[in-house]
């Protein structure tokens, strides 16, 4: 009967070497992987553990499953082809073990055939599998696998890939040989091993002398392997998944609060490593360096001083040169042996720079101010890493501890305090836009059925101003009773927020909530992604609780029922729309914006090549509309420059942000082929029959 020989052509006292070799690994492992846990455990606590049958789903999904990964065709198969071998041959191990060791002979008949069979597959699908790791990384090396400031050509992968080679490698030299010597009648089953074996002649008399030796040297490589998980990047086996793990588990769009701001001693934000959150630190040992952030950040494409992937790892690296991460007894030797230091923390010294500012191993002011919040890096991470809460956690350390803002931001800052918008423009000059169309203010009606929630932009930007004239038409035209707060609606500070000043925000909010409890309203419609957001997900931090809608949503329910009849659109053929990320990202509604576009009679619609899930930002967010464009191209024109190539002769957007922005390049510039630029609700309003 077929059946698996233990130990063939091995003295019997490799087997307790063996074993004593495999308790000194897991001791070794198990001491590594403590100390990074250490490490992670230096940060601030933040609520993980919610939720559990859906973090254990996702861990299903997106670990064992691949999912992310397996969106993008090369680096997916790459990956797959190396994960799942790996899989297979931790399954074929454990059995072998099982067998070895519990005296279990599971390996036998007809499972023991599959199994080499299955095993042989593995072996090549794997070396496939690093074949085009090493390719990708060290020849074709897209920009987006560029290498970390202290890691210039990632020699770390370099020494995992290689190791892993070397390790299928010598375990195929060992079933060749092994093969060769046996030619057991069921030899075929082992495809690969015998159709390699077939290449080197008749069968040797005398098993090969070398094979104890190679068997060695298999063994020590898996041994080296296993040894190195928690001091080199092949720790992201264990930390990848266990991030997975940890993601948010609420909306996305919401950020945490800071409960008892004003008498809180805690220090605000991170402005060092042990101020981050466990799982921002974690984050920096879970990230497989893939770059997939990177490459879809629009502040990276625009030239900008921001890389998602190189931010989580100067955090990581600085949490690795943390004082704190050695033990005081290691000092000395490590200050005799440098590469000791360098072996367990990744570098030789520690960091003596602040973690934010201007020096070699800090993280740059104007890198975390070029950040638009878009959210396209989390959204994109394979493994939940979330780099844009790394940075929104400094910037609030740059707002609330140091007071260190751009000037511009600085300035809208105050005037939302004093004026409650930032544009500075009188409190009573809030409901001018409307002074000529008779709207209901709440403080007349008190009860609608919809609050209109305009916005700063709608109520003090000219051009958003016409955006909100529209939607009184649309109110109008539907027959929708309908109000406005008038003088009484405040900014709601969103952007303040994701710019660090939690304290405005919070403010803010408490005064808007204390307003909007004065009424009574079924839900509240707005044209502002930014506030719907905020309304929808961060006011119930505070207690404010109502139905929001945002107008894309409304438009299209008003369709839908029949309550909105439109007449053919005034000679625009070719429309695109472009995804607002606080809509989209933030929020998943994609298809509402569309289906209201789709209502109009004769116009056809056309995809930008990023949008939906892969929509590319304005360049608005996160409180840039409110600073200086930083050093690089604008992301704005990137976008424009995305549209014009598209070459529609209505670009549509759903945003007061990406309107203002988008304006900006169409009458900035000369644009070759000019396109007109609206907001959904003015294409609706201009086709209403009267
Ligand atoms: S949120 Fe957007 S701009 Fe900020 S780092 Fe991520 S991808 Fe870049
Ligand atoms: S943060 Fe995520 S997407 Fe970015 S490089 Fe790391 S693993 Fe890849």
């Amino acid at each position: 009967m077929p059946a698996r020989e233990d130990l063939w052509n091995l003295p019997e006292w490799f087997y307790p070497i063996h074993w004593t070799l495999v308790i000194l690994c897991g001791l070794l492992v198990a001491y590594g992987l403590w100390r990074r846990i250490r490490l992670w455990r230096m940060g601030r606590p933040i609520h993980r553990t919610d939720r559990m049958g859906w973090r254990l789903g996702g861990l299903a999904l997106y670990a064992l499953g691949q999912w992310r990964v397996f969106s993008q065709g090369y680096p997916g198969l790459m990956h797959g082809l190396i994960f799942y071998s790996f899989v297979i041959f931790y399954i074929a191990t454990s059995l072998i073990g099982i067998q070895m060791d519990a005296g279990l002979p599971i390996l036998r008949g007809t499972f023991y055939l599959i199994f080499e069979m299955v095993v042989n597959a593995a072996t090549l699908l794997f070396l496939v599998g690093l074949g085009l790791a090493a390719w990708r990384r060290y020849l074709r090396r897209p920009d987006r696998l560029n290498g970390h400031r202290h890691d210039a050509l990632p020699p770390r992968w370099g020494y995992i890939l290689g190791t892993l080679a070397f390790i299928a490698l010598t375990g195929l030299a060992l079933e060749v040989m092994r093969l060769r010597s046996q030619a057991p009648p069921w030899a075929q089953w082992s495809w690969l091993g015998n159709a390699i074996a077939g290449l080197f002649g008749p069968p040797p008399t005398q098993p090969p002398p070398v094979y104890p030796y190679l068997w060695w040297v298999h063994q020590l490589s898996v041994f080296v392997l296993i040894v190195s998980l928690p001091y080199t990047r092949f720790i992201h086996i264990v930390t990848s998944p266990l991030s997975i793990l940890f993601r948010q588990s609420g909306p996305p769009g919401a950020l945490p609060k800071i409960e008892d701001i004003e008498e809180t001693e805690e220090p605000l934000g991170a402005g060092s490593v042990e101020q981050f959150t466990w799982k921002r630190l974690l984050d920096g040992d879970a990230c497989t360096e893939c770059g997939r952030c990177q490459a879809v950040c629009p502040a990276y494409a625009a030239g900008q001083p921001l890389s998602p992937k190189h931010l989580v790892l100067d955090v990581r690296d600085r949490m690795s040169r943390y004082p704190g991460a050695l033990w005081k007894w290691q000092e000395p030797i490590v200050a005799r042996l440098p590469f000791l230091r360098r072996l367990a923390l990744g570098n030789d010294v520690p960091p003596v720079t602040p973690l934010i500012g201007e020096g070699e191993d800090s993280i740059g002011e104007a890198t975390l101010w070029a950040c638009t919040t878009c959210r396209a890096c989390e959204q994109e991470c394979p493994v939940f890493v979330e780099p844009m809460a790394a940075i929104l956690e400094m910037r609030r350390y740059l707002a609330l501890e140091e007071g260190r803002l751009p000037d511009t931001l600085a300035q809208a800052l105050r005037n939302t305090e004093r004026q409650g918008n930032p544009w500075g423009q009188p409190r009573h000059r809030r409901a001018a836009w409307a002074a000529d169309l008779d709207v209901p203010l709440m403080a007349d009606v008190g009860q609608t059925e919809v609050l209109f929630w305009v916005g700063c932009a709608g109520s003090y930007d000219p051009r958003n101003q016409r955006v909100s004239r529209a939607m009184v038409r649309i109110f109008r035209a539907a027959g929708v009773e309908f109000a406005v707060l008038g003088e009484e609606e405040s900014c709601n500070a969103e952007w303040a927020r994701r710019a660090g000043e939690e304290y405005l925000f919070q403010l803010r909010a408490e005064e808007n909530i204390k307003t909007l409890r004065r009424y009574r309203f079924a839900r509240i419609v707005t044209a502002c992604p930014h506030c719907f957001n905020t309304l929808r997900h961060e006011y119930p931090q505070f207690g404010g609780r109502w139905e929001i809608v945002h107008h894309s949503q409304f438009i299209a329910e008003l369709l839908a029922a029949g309550r909105l009849a439109l007449n053919a659109h005034r000679g625009w053929e070719l429309a695109t729309f472009h995804d607002s990320c606080y809509l989209g990202r933030y929020n998943g509604i994609y298809d509402a914006p569309r289906r209201v576009l789709a209502a109009l009679p004769g116009l056809q619609l056309a995809e930008l090549p990023r949008s939906r899930e892969q929509g590319f930002c304005c360049g608005g967010g996160g409180g840039a509309l409110w600073m200086e464009h930083p050093p690089g191209r604008r992301i704005n024109d990137l976008r424009a420059d995305e549209i014009q190539t598209l070459g529609p002769s209505l670009a549509a957007v759903a945003c007061p942000f990406c309107l203002i922005m988008l304006e900006e390049c169409v009458t900035g510039r000369e644009m070759g082929t000019p396109f007109a630029l609206r907001d959904i609700a003015e294409v609706v309003a201009d086709a209403l029959p009267f």
